[in-house]
């Protein structure tokens, strides 16, 4: 399914600070979308941008490799 980020990106904003967001991607397919001001990544799941703060993932933990926060 093709994702169009570019277009994504003028409707989503940060659900904590309504900033702008960052399209993370990895060999050209889009897995995130990061927050510079909170240093959060919000994941894209099966094309689906989970825009949500208890789902964020933080930025140093994404780099990481972490794509999920924890259940604990
Ligand atoms: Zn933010």
């Amino acid at each position: 399914m093709r994702f169009d980020t570019e277009e994504m990106l003028k409707i989503l904003a940060c659900p904590r600070c309504i900033g702008s967001l960052q399209t993370l991607s990895e060999d050209g397919v889009a897995t995130g979308f990061a927050c510079e001001n909170c240093s959060v990544v919000y994941p894209i799941r099966d094309d689906i941008p989970v825009m949500l703060i208890d789902e964020s993932v933080p930025r140093k933990d994404w780099d990481a490799g972490v794509r999920q926060v924890s259940a604990g």
